[in-house]
Protein backbone atom coordinates (compact mmCIF):
# COMPACT_ATOMS: atom_id res chain seq x y z
CA UNK A 1 0.00 0.00 0.00
CA UNK A 2 2.52 2.19 0.71
CA UNK A 3 6.56 2.93 -0.56
CA UNK A 4 8.72 4.65 1.22
CA UNK A 5 8.73 8.15 0.09
CA UNK A 6 4.04 7.74 0.47
CA UNK A 7 4.99 6.78 3.76
CA UNK A 8 6.02 10.10 4.46
CA UNK A 9 2.93 11.57 3.67
CA UNK A 10 0.29 8.82 4.81
CA UNK A 11 1.31 6.06 6.75
CA UNK A 12 -1.01 3.46 8.16
CA UNK A 13 1.16 3.49 11.67
CA UNK A 14 -1.94 4.94 13.27
CA UNK A 15 -4.15 2.26 11.90
CA UNK A 16 -1.64 -0.60 12.49
CA UNK A 17 -1.66 0.61 16.31
CA UNK A 18 -5.13 0.89 16.87
CA UNK A 19 -6.09 -2.41 15.58
CA UNK A 20 -3.72 -3.93 17.48
CA UNK A 21 -4.79 -2.00 20.57
CA UNK A 22 -8.24 -3.25 20.44
CA UNK A 23 -6.28 -6.88 21.31
CA UNK A 24 -6.89 -5.43 24.66
CA UNK A 25 -9.87 -3.37 24.62
CA UNK A 26 -12.49 -4.85 22.96
CA UNK A 27 -10.81 -8.11 22.63
CA UNK A 28 -9.04 -9.09 25.96
CA UNK A 29 -11.99 -7.37 27.64
CA UNK A 30 -15.20 -6.51 25.76
CA UNK A 31 -17.82 -3.79 26.69
CA UNK A 32 -20.60 -5.01 28.50
CA UNK A 33 -23.13 -3.04 26.20
CA UNK A 34 -23.37 -0.17 23.69
CA UNK A 35 -23.16 2.24 26.05
CA UNK A 36 -19.66 1.86 26.99
CA UNK A 37 -18.34 1.13 23.51
CA UNK A 38 -15.60 4.14 24.25
CA UNK A 39 -13.78 1.33 26.14
CA UNK A 40 -13.01 0.39 22.93
CA UNK A 41 -12.65 2.97 20.47
CA UNK A 42 -11.08 5.68 22.86
CA UNK A 43 -8.58 3.54 24.32
CA UNK A 44 -7.61 2.15 20.95
CA UNK A 45 -7.26 5.62 19.63
CA UNK A 46 -5.16 7.30 22.91
CA UNK A 47 -3.39 4.29 22.70
CA UNK A 48 -2.22 4.32 19.31
CA UNK A 49 -1.62 7.88 20.09
CA UNK A 50 1.30 6.86 22.80
CA UNK A 51 2.80 4.80 20.01
CA UNK A 52 2.67 7.37 17.39
CA UNK A 53 4.21 9.02 20.33
CA UNK A 54 7.02 7.30 20.44
CA UNK A 55 7.74 6.94 16.96
CA UNK A 56 7.08 10.97 15.74
CA UNK A 57 7.56 12.53 18.67
CA UNK A 58 5.80 14.78 21.40
CA UNK A 59 4.99 17.99 19.06
CA UNK A 60 2.89 15.19 16.88
CA UNK A 61 0.96 14.07 19.93
CA UNK A 62 0.28 17.47 20.76
CA UNK A 63 -1.00 18.22 17.37
CA UNK A 64 -2.94 15.34 16.87
CA UNK A 65 -4.91 16.09 20.14
CA UNK A 66 -4.64 20.05 18.83
CA UNK A 67 -6.71 19.24 15.91
CA UNK A 68 -9.19 16.62 17.29
CA UNK A 69 -10.29 19.38 19.74
CA UNK A 70 -11.06 21.93 17.12
CA UNK A 71 -12.81 18.98 15.86
CA UNK A 72 -15.14 18.43 18.88
CA UNK A 73 -15.13 21.94 20.00
CA UNK A 74 -17.20 22.91 16.59
CA UNK A 75 -19.42 20.56 16.97
CA UNK A 76 -20.24 20.82 20.85
CA UNK A 77 -20.41 24.71 19.86
CA UNK A 78 -22.88 24.13 17.44
CA UNK A 79 -24.84 22.30 20.21
CA UNK A 80 -24.34 18.94 18.90
CA UNK A 81 -21.72 17.44 21.45
CA UNK A 82 -21.94 14.21 22.72
CA UNK A 83 -21.78 12.50 25.89
CA UNK A 84 -19.06 9.35 25.71
CA UNK A 85 -21.41 7.30 27.74
CA UNK A 86 -23.41 6.90 24.99
CA UNK A 87 -24.96 3.75 22.67
CA UNK A 88 -25.96 6.03 19.86
CA UNK A 89 -22.80 8.68 19.56
CA UNK A 90 -20.72 9.44 16.16
CA UNK A 91 -17.07 8.17 15.50
CA UNK A 92 -16.04 11.21 16.61
CA UNK A 93 -16.97 10.96 19.96
CA UNK A 94 -15.93 7.58 20.51
CA UNK A 95 -12.39 7.81 18.90
CA UNK A 96 -11.20 10.95 19.40
CA UNK A 97 -13.47 12.76 22.53
CA UNK A 98 -12.57 8.90 23.83
CA UNK A 99 -9.27 9.58 23.48
CA UNK A 100 -9.04 13.14 24.58
CA UNK A 101 -10.79 11.96 27.91
CA UNK A 102 -7.87 9.19 28.50
CA UNK A 103 -5.46 12.24 28.02
CA UNK A 104 -6.82 14.04 30.71
CA UNK A 105 -7.04 11.19 33.16
CA UNK A 106 -3.42 10.07 32.35
CA UNK A 107 -2.18 13.75 33.14
CA UNK A 108 -5.06 14.32 36.61
CA UNK A 109 -3.82 10.95 38.17
CA UNK A 110 -0.04 10.71 36.32
CA UNK A 111 1.25 8.06 33.95
CA UNK A 112 2.44 5.62 36.90
CA UNK A 113 -0.99 5.46 38.46
CA UNK A 114 -2.64 5.34 34.85
CA UNK A 115 -0.90 2.13 34.14
CA UNK A 116 -1.46 0.23 37.16
CA UNK A 117 -5.33 1.52 36.48
CA UNK A 118 -5.42 0.29 32.90
CA UNK A 119 -3.32 -3.02 33.66
CA UNK A 120 -5.33 -4.21 36.51
CA UNK A 121 -8.76 -3.11 35.08
CA UNK A 122 -7.17 -5.37 32.03
CA UNK A 123 -6.43 -8.49 33.94
CA UNK A 124 -10.31 -8.45 36.22
CA UNK A 125 -11.96 -8.34 33.05
CA UNK A 126 -9.57 -10.60 31.21
CA UNK A 127 -12.00 -12.77 28.54
CA UNK A 128 -14.89 -10.89 30.15
CA UNK A 129 -17.16 -7.73 29.83
CA UNK A 130 -16.61 -4.57 31.77
CA UNK A 131 -18.37 -0.86 31.97
CA UNK A 132 -17.07 2.72 31.96
CA UNK A 133 -17.65 2.56 36.72
CA UNK A 134 -15.59 -0.85 36.71
CA UNK A 135 -12.81 0.93 34.99
CA UNK A 136 -13.10 3.87 36.75
CA UNK A 137 -13.18 1.89 40.34
CA UNK A 138 -10.18 0.72 39.59
CA UNK A 139 -8.53 4.24 38.38
CA UNK A 140 -9.67 5.03 41.78
CA UNK A 141 -7.95 2.12 43.52
CA UNK A 142 -4.95 2.99 41.60
CA UNK A 143 -5.01 6.48 42.15
CA UNK A 144 -6.64 7.41 45.18
CA UNK A 145 -8.45 9.88 43.61
CA UNK A 146 -12.52 10.30 43.36
CA UNK A 147 -13.41 10.07 39.57
CA UNK A 148 -16.33 11.88 39.88
CA UNK A 149 -16.18 15.16 38.49
CA UNK A 150 -13.90 13.41 36.03
CA UNK A 151 -16.89 11.40 34.86
CA UNK A 152 -19.25 14.33 34.91
CA UNK A 153 -17.01 16.53 33.17
CA UNK A 154 -15.66 13.94 30.27
CA UNK A 155 -17.83 10.82 30.20
CA UNK A 156 -21.60 12.02 30.79
CA UNK A 157 -21.74 15.77 29.19
CA UNK A 158 -22.24 16.39 25.76
CA UNK A 159 -20.51 19.72 25.80
CA UNK A 160 -16.24 19.37 24.91
CA UNK A 161 -14.20 20.63 28.02
CA UNK A 162 -12.98 23.05 25.45
CA UNK A 163 -11.43 25.66 28.53
CA UNK A 164 -9.90 22.19 30.00
CA UNK A 165 -7.98 21.04 26.19
CA UNK A 166 -6.98 24.21 26.16
CA UNK A 167 -5.25 24.38 29.23
CA UNK A 168 -3.60 20.80 28.73
CA UNK A 169 -2.38 21.54 25.30
CA UNK A 170 -0.34 24.86 26.53
CA UNK A 171 1.54 22.82 28.27
CA UNK A 172 3.40 21.97 24.74
CA UNK A 173 5.98 24.68 24.49
CA UNK A 174 5.30 23.65 20.92
CA UNK A 175 1.43 24.11 21.02
CA UNK A 176 2.25 27.34 22.53
CA UNK A 177 4.46 28.50 20.14
CA UNK A 178 1.83 27.49 17.30
CA UNK A 179 -0.76 29.59 18.37
CA UNK A 180 1.34 32.79 18.71
CA UNK A 181 2.27 32.18 14.99
CA UNK A 182 -1.47 31.01 14.20
CA UNK A 183 -2.70 34.32 15.91
CA UNK A 184 -1.23 36.89 13.39
CA UNK A 185 -3.04 35.68 10.62
CA UNK A 186 -4.73 38.76 10.09
CA UNK A 187 -1.81 40.59 10.63
CA UNK A 188 -0.01 42.75 7.85
CA UNK A 189 2.92 41.43 6.56
CA UNK A 190 5.05 44.20 7.67
CA UNK A 191 4.23 43.95 11.40
CA UNK A 192 5.15 40.05 11.91
CA UNK A 193 8.00 39.44 9.15
CA UNK A 194 10.09 39.24 12.25
CA UNK A 195 8.10 36.91 13.89
CA UNK A 196 7.73 34.64 10.81
CA UNK A 197 11.38 34.79 10.52
CA UNK A 198 11.84 34.29 13.77
CA UNK A 199 9.59 31.11 13.57
CA UNK A 200 11.42 29.83 9.88
CA UNK A 201 14.83 29.53 12.14
CA UNK A 202 16.82 26.25 12.34
CA UNK A 203 15.48 23.40 13.14
CA UNK A 204 11.83 24.71 11.78
CA UNK A 205 9.07 22.61 13.30
CA UNK A 206 7.08 20.71 10.63
CA UNK A 207 3.39 22.52 12.10
CA UNK A 208 4.57 25.98 12.75
CA UNK A 209 7.07 26.22 9.61
CA UNK A 210 3.51 25.27 7.81
CA UNK A 211 1.56 27.89 9.01
CA UNK A 212 4.17 30.43 8.41
CA UNK A 213 4.08 29.44 4.48
CA UNK A 214 0.29 29.72 4.52
CA UNK A 215 0.31 33.01 5.61
CA UNK A 216 2.66 34.03 2.95
CA UNK A 217 0.04 32.48 -0.20
CA UNK A 218 -0.67 36.28 -0.12
CA UNK A 219 2.30 38.44 0.13
CA UNK A 220 3.63 40.10 -2.37
CA UNK A 221 6.50 37.63 -3.17
CA UNK A 222 9.45 40.33 -3.63
CA UNK A 223 8.15 41.04 0.20
CA UNK A 224 8.18 37.11 0.80
CA UNK A 225 11.08 35.28 -1.26
CA UNK A 226 13.77 36.00 1.72
CA UNK A 227 11.05 33.87 3.79
CA UNK A 228 10.50 31.40 1.03
CA UNK A 229 14.31 30.89 0.99
CA UNK A 230 14.73 29.81 4.13
CA UNK A 231 11.67 27.64 4.10
CA UNK A 232 13.25 25.95 1.19
CA UNK A 233 16.58 25.93 2.68
CA UNK A 234 15.46 24.59 5.46
CA UNK A 235 15.23 21.17 3.71
CA UNK A 236 12.28 20.40 6.04
CA UNK A 237 9.77 18.22 3.95
CA UNK A 238 6.91 19.49 4.78
CA UNK A 239 7.76 23.20 5.10
CA UNK A 240 8.36 22.50 1.34
CA UNK A 241 5.44 20.94 1.12
CA UNK A 242 3.56 23.82 2.11
CA UNK A 243 5.04 26.15 -0.19
CA UNK A 244 4.11 23.43 -3.35
CA UNK A 245 0.43 23.17 -2.36
CA UNK A 246 0.15 26.98 -1.34
CA UNK A 247 1.38 28.83 -4.37
CA UNK A 248 -0.81 27.59 -7.18
CA UNK A 249 0.50 30.68 -9.48
CA UNK A 250 4.41 29.83 -9.66
CA UNK A 251 5.84 33.35 -9.23
CA UNK A 252 8.79 33.37 -11.76
CA UNK A 253 11.64 34.03 -8.64
CA UNK A 254 10.38 30.87 -7.41
CA UNK A 255 10.29 28.67 -10.54
CA UNK A 256 13.66 26.99 -10.12
CA UNK A 257 12.71 26.02 -6.74
CA UNK A 258 9.65 24.76 -7.55
CA UNK A 259 11.58 22.45 -10.13
CA UNK A 260 13.74 21.40 -7.21
CA UNK A 261 10.46 20.05 -5.75
CA UNK A 262 9.43 17.84 -7.95
CA UNK A 263 12.52 15.44 -6.49
CA UNK A 264 11.20 16.05 -3.02
CA UNK A 265 10.07 12.45 -0.82
CA UNK A 266 6.73 13.15 -1.06
CA UNK A 267 4.11 12.25 -3.81
CA UNK A 268 1.94 15.23 -2.33
CA UNK A 269 4.49 17.60 -3.14
CA UNK A 270 5.55 16.01 -6.64
CA UNK A 271 1.88 16.30 -7.89
CA UNK A 272 1.30 19.45 -6.47
CA UNK A 273 4.24 21.54 -7.91
CA UNK A 274 3.96 19.81 -10.98
CA UNK A 275 0.45 20.86 -11.21
CA UNK A 276 1.38 24.42 -10.56
CA UNK A 277 4.41 25.01 -12.67
CA UNK A 278 2.18 23.05 -15.73
CA UNK A 279 -1.12 25.23 -14.77
CA UNK A 280 1.19 28.65 -14.42
CA UNK A 281 3.89 27.76 -17.53
CA UNK A 282 2.19 25.47 -19.74
CA UNK A 283 4.31 26.49 -22.79
CA UNK A 284 7.00 24.59 -20.70
CA UNK A 285 5.81 21.29 -20.08
CA UNK A 286 7.48 18.99 -21.88
CA UNK A 287 10.54 19.56 -19.72
CA UNK A 288 8.93 18.70 -16.27
CA UNK A 289 6.63 15.90 -17.91
CA UNK A 290 10.24 14.25 -19.42
CA UNK A 291 11.60 14.98 -15.34
CA UNK A 292 8.54 13.19 -14.02
CA UNK A 293 8.09 10.66 -16.27
CA UNK A 294 7.76 6.88 -14.74
CA UNK A 295 6.53 8.69 -11.04
CA UNK A 296 3.16 6.53 -10.12
CA UNK A 297 2.63 8.06 -6.83
CA UNK A 298 -0.12 6.99 -4.20
CA UNK A 299 -1.92 4.00 -4.31
CA UNK A 300 -4.67 6.16 -5.95
CA UNK A 301 -1.72 7.02 -8.82
CA UNK A 302 -1.79 10.68 -8.05
CA UNK A 303 1.25 11.87 -9.98
CA UNK A 304 0.63 9.45 -12.97
CA UNK A 305 -2.85 10.32 -13.85
CA UNK A 306 -1.65 13.81 -13.49
CA UNK A 307 1.19 13.42 -15.90
CA UNK A 308 -1.70 11.38 -18.39
CA UNK A 309 -3.56 14.52 -17.87
CA UNK A 310 -0.62 17.34 -18.32
CA UNK A 311 0.22 15.29 -21.51
CA UNK A 312 -3.67 15.06 -22.95
CA UNK A 313 -3.91 18.74 -22.64
CA UNK A 314 -0.18 19.59 -24.33
CA UNK A 315 -0.87 17.43 -27.15
CA UNK A 316 2.29 19.38 -28.78
CA UNK A 317 4.78 17.59 -26.49
CA UNK A 318 4.06 14.09 -27.31
CA UNK A 319 1.63 13.61 -30.47
CA UNK A 320 2.07 10.28 -31.18
CA UNK A 321 1.32 9.07 -27.80
CA UNK A 322 -1.38 10.96 -27.26
CA UNK A 323 -4.10 8.15 -28.21
CA UNK A 324 -2.26 5.30 -25.86
CA UNK A 325 -2.17 8.10 -23.08
CA UNK A 326 -5.82 8.84 -23.61
CA UNK A 327 -6.37 4.93 -23.50
CA UNK A 328 -4.63 4.49 -20.49
CA UNK A 329 -5.98 7.36 -18.46
CA UNK A 330 -9.79 6.28 -19.59
CA UNK A 331 -8.94 2.43 -18.70
CA UNK A 332 -8.58 3.13 -15.13
CA UNK A 333 -12.15 3.71 -14.25
CA UNK A 334 -12.86 -0.05 -15.05
CA UNK A 335 -13.99 -1.97 -12.22
CA UNK A 336 -11.01 -4.15 -11.64
CA UNK A 337 -8.88 -1.22 -10.29
CA UNK A 338 -9.14 -0.63 -6.65
CA UNK A 339 -11.98 2.52 -6.08
CA UNK A 340 -9.40 5.43 -5.27
CA UNK A 341 -7.56 4.81 -8.73
CA UNK A 342 -11.33 4.59 -10.53
CA UNK A 343 -12.65 8.18 -8.05
CA UNK A 344 -9.50 9.80 -9.61
CA UNK A 345 -9.50 8.79 -12.95
CA UNK A 346 -13.35 9.72 -12.85
CA UNK A 347 -11.97 13.52 -11.50
CA UNK A 348 -10.03 13.81 -14.33
CA UNK A 349 -11.96 12.75 -16.91
CA UNK A 350 -14.81 15.17 -15.76
CA UNK A 351 -12.53 18.31 -16.03
CA UNK A 352 -11.17 17.37 -19.29
CA UNK A 353 -14.95 16.37 -20.59
CA UNK A 354 -13.77 12.95 -22.28
CA UNK A 355 -16.01 10.23 -20.95
CA UNK A 356 -15.91 7.46 -23.20
CA UNK A 357 -19.44 4.96 -23.64
CA UNK A 358 -17.24 2.42 -21.66
CA UNK A 359 -16.26 5.08 -18.74
CA UNK A 360 -20.08 6.08 -19.00
CA UNK A 361 -21.06 2.52 -17.87
CA UNK A 362 -18.20 2.25 -15.22
CA UNK A 363 -20.05 5.25 -13.86
CA UNK A 364 -23.24 3.79 -13.55
CA UNK A 365 -21.54 0.45 -12.19
CA UNK A 366 -19.79 2.60 -9.43
CA UNK A 367 -22.99 4.26 -8.61
CA UNK A 368 -24.14 1.40 -6.86
CA UNK A 369 -20.48 0.34 -5.36
CA UNK A 370 -20.67 -1.11 -1.93
CA UNK A 371 -18.13 1.96 -0.62
CA UNK A 372 -20.12 4.56 0.46
CA UNK A 373 -17.93 7.40 0.03
CA UNK A 374 -17.01 6.18 -3.29
CA UNK A 375 -20.68 5.99 -4.45
CA UNK A 376 -21.88 8.96 -3.03
CA UNK A 377 -19.08 10.43 -5.78
CA UNK A 378 -20.40 8.52 -8.61
CA UNK A 379 -23.59 9.35 -8.11
CA UNK A 380 -23.14 13.23 -8.02
CA UNK A 381 -20.98 13.04 -10.64
CA UNK A 382 -23.28 10.88 -12.37
CA UNK A 383 -25.97 13.52 -11.77
CA UNK A 384 -24.10 16.53 -13.00
CA UNK A 385 -23.30 14.37 -16.55
CA UNK A 386 -26.61 13.52 -17.03
CA UNK A 387 -27.60 17.50 -16.86
CA UNK A 388 -24.60 17.61 -19.85
CA UNK A 389 -27.46 16.90 -23.16
CA UNK A 390 -24.72 15.24 -24.75
CA UNK A 391 -24.18 12.54 -22.38
CA UNK A 392 -28.09 12.47 -21.59
CA UNK A 393 -28.62 11.38 -25.02
CA UNK A 394 -25.76 8.85 -24.97
CA UNK A 395 -26.84 7.21 -21.67
CA UNK A 396 -30.19 6.72 -23.31
CA UNK A 397 -27.70 5.62 -26.51
CA UNK A 398 -26.33 2.76 -23.92
CA UNK A 399 -29.68 1.44 -22.60
CA UNK A 400 -29.74 -1.80 -24.91
CA UNK A 401 -25.80 -2.08 -24.11
CA UNK A 402 -26.53 -2.39 -20.34
CA UNK A 403 -27.04 -5.65 -17.68
CA UNK A 404 -30.70 -5.72 -16.51
CA UNK A 405 -29.36 -4.07 -13.02
CA UNK A 406 -27.57 -1.10 -14.57
CA UNK A 407 -30.61 -0.48 -16.78
CA UNK A 408 -32.96 -0.24 -13.85
CA UNK A 409 -30.63 1.78 -11.66
CA UNK A 410 -30.29 4.67 -14.84
CA UNK A 411 -34.14 4.65 -15.30
CA UNK A 412 -34.29 5.68 -11.63
CA UNK A 413 -31.87 8.77 -12.64
CA UNK A 414 -33.82 9.16 -15.63
CA UNK A 415 -37.59 9.13 -14.77
CA UNK A 416 -38.55 10.94 -17.74
CA UNK A 417 -36.69 8.45 -20.30
CA UNK A 418 -38.34 5.18 -19.42
ZN1 LIG B 1 -11.38 0.79 16.48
Amino acid sequence: MVDSIAYNDQNYVTVNAHELAHQWFGNYVTAANGDHHWLHEGFATFFALLAEKKLFGEDYYYWKLFQSAEELKALSDEGKGEALINSKASSLTYYQKGAWALHILRERIGAEAFKKAIKNYLEKYAYGNATTDEFLAEVEAASGKDMDEFKADWLTQSAFQGTAALTSLKNSEFIRKYMEIAALREVPFQNKKEMLLEALKFPVNDYIGQEVILQLADVDIAEALPLYNIALESGNLYVRQAIAMSRQDVPEALKSAFEDLLKDNSYLTKENALMNLNLTYPEEAEKWLTQTKGIIGFSNLNVRMLWLVINLVSPQVDPESTQEYFEELSAYTRSYYPFEVRQNAFGYLYQINAFTNENLKDLLQASQHHNTRFRDFSRKLLETLLQNPDYRQKYVDLKGQLSEKDRAFLDTRLPDQQ
